[in-house]
């Protein structure tokens, strides 16, 4: 094979192939444009520029293949050949960083929203998927509670063990919330030793989840000073109507953490419904 015939042909073949590969990749990737001028932009040149690319290589392929010659015209066009390679490798380049940044903003905003100690929700992540679970709550026609819990003497634990002693208790906390929470329920860790739940329920089936999230708490939670002391946390419960904003949810999280301080002030470790 005569070399101007077959670099031709290994030139097209390439072009081809990366323009394939960048239309796949854009598509399988499925790169978010949304609210993204630019990008919209690039993706309105991108896709016939590509197609337009894919398929004038292919019918050069076949052209030649036919000829078994270069075109005549062709010979003198290396230059533009070439330059055709850059434009599939450009939105590749580009398909891939826009993936990268959607990929780290995700990572960021998921750690902007976890507490580091217990891998729940903070304060943020909590607000943010407790509204989510109101417009859930919305829809389905359901009722919904929220829940302040803070634990008991828990400074005294810091005081006598040490902080890694705490922390150790707020992270075994953290796991009996998972173990007693449904799927439906929202957990977060709002600071120190105070967590909150919303669920999709009236307060009376919140009362039974505290009691049973109680339960789990004093089973499974070891208390640093031995089995003969318990971990307890006083709870508070308030009515939420679903149909609420978040200011809505913030007055329903300071009712009940007057509800809570109801329950601290009456003794601890107990329940009160606002
Ligand atoms: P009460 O029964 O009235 O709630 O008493 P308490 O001792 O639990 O309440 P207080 O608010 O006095 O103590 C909370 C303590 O929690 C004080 C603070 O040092 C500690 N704390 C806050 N965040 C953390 C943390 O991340 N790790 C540890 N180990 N301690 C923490
Ligand atoms: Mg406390
Ligand atoms: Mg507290």
């Amino acid at each position: 094979m005569p070399w101007d015939i077959f670099l031709h042909f290994a030139l097209r073949t390439t072009t081809a192939g990366l323009a394939i590969a960048a239309l796949a990749y854009g598509a399988m990737r499925a790169v978010s444009v949304r609210g993204d001028r630019w990008r919209r932009a690039m993706r309105l040149l991108g896709l016939p520029l590509l197609v337009g690319i894919a398929t004038l290589s292919i019918i050069d392929i076949v052209s030649v293949l036919r000829l078994g010659a270069v075109p005549e015209s062709r010979t003198i066009d290396w230059f533009w050949a070439s330059l055709d390679e850059l434009v599939p490798v450009f939105f590749l380049l580009q398909i891939e960083s826009w993936r990268r940044r959607d990929q780290l903003e995700k990572q960021l905003a998921m750690l902007s929203e976890t507490d580091p100690l217990t891998g729940l929700p903070n304060r943020r992540g909590f607000l943010a998927r407790a509204l989510l679970a109101m417009a859930a709550a919305r829809r389905n026609g359901g009722r919904c509670s929220v829940m302040m819990l803070d634990l008991d003497r828990f400074k005294a634990i810091n005081d006598n063990f040490g902080h890694p002693a705490g922390d150790a208790v707020l992270r075994g906390v953290a796991v009996a919330i998972g173990q007693a929470v449904r799927g439906s329920d929202v957990a977060g860790r709002l600071g120190g030793e105070e967590f909150a739940l919303l669920l999709p329920d009236g307060v009376a089936d919140s009362a039974q989840v505290a009691d049973r999230l109680r339960a789990v708490v004093a089973t499974e939670v070891a208390h640093p000073a031995g089995a003969d002391s318990l971990v307890t946390f006083s709870a508070g419960i308030v009515a939420l109507d679903p149909a609420g904003d978040e200011s809505a949810l913030e007055a329903a999280l300071a009712a009940a953490d007057r509800a809570l301080y109801a329950a601290k002030a009456a003794g601890r470790d107990r329940v009160v419904i606002a």
